[in-house]
């Protein structure tokens, strides 16, 4: 299969069960996204939405998706961002990297929500959210002092950055 390039989007009720390449299956019922890896490998990357998961920009046409996503268990480990319904390809990350993104999404969940961080990862389990953890590293850290608020902030000018 080749790569694709852009996604359209699906509002749907239910997932269905076969999945077209370049289609986000987004469901508002069950909070999350479903789509076949952009690289055609034809596995099914599931990102849940939420404060401290993905966010969707729905401008009306195109659907804009936070952050970018890190297939890491899958062979191909691909990393790629969805932006106005294009997909931007990243660099593949080092383990290391993958490491980092993953301790900072912890951090950012434990400031949410005040869990202790052994809980993080288990708050939006689903099938690939461990390869996912390690895609939310662009998300800025945030201080312990500053909250939501700070982190709100924050996530306005990373999306401002990433124009
Ligand atoms: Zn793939």
């Amino acid at each position: 299969m080749p790569q694709v390039e852009r996604f359209d989007h699906e509002f749907v009720d239910q997932i269905p069960e076969n999945l077209d390449e370049g289609i986000l299956y987004v469901s508002m019922r069950f909070g999350m996204v479903i789509h076949l890896c952009a690289c055609g490998c034809g596995n099914q990357t599931v990102t849940p939405l939420g404060p401290t998961d993905y966010k969707l920009i729905y401008d009306g046409e195109t659907i804009t998706f936070h952050p970018s996503v890190g297939n890491w268990n899958f062979p191909c480990r691909s990393h790629y961002w969805v932006r106005r319904a294009k997909v931007v390809w990243a660099d593949d990350w080092t383990d290391d990297q993958i490491r980092g993104g993953r301790a900072r999404d912890r951090y950012v969940k434990d400031q949410m929500f005040c869990e202790p961080h052994a809980d993080a990862d288990g708050v939006v389990e689903a099938e690939t959210q461990d390869d996912l953890d390690g895609s939310t590293a662009d998300v800025a850290a945030v201080s312990p002092r500053s909250g939501i608020r700070g982190f709100a902030k924050r996530i306005a000018v990373y999306f401002r950055r990433r124009g």
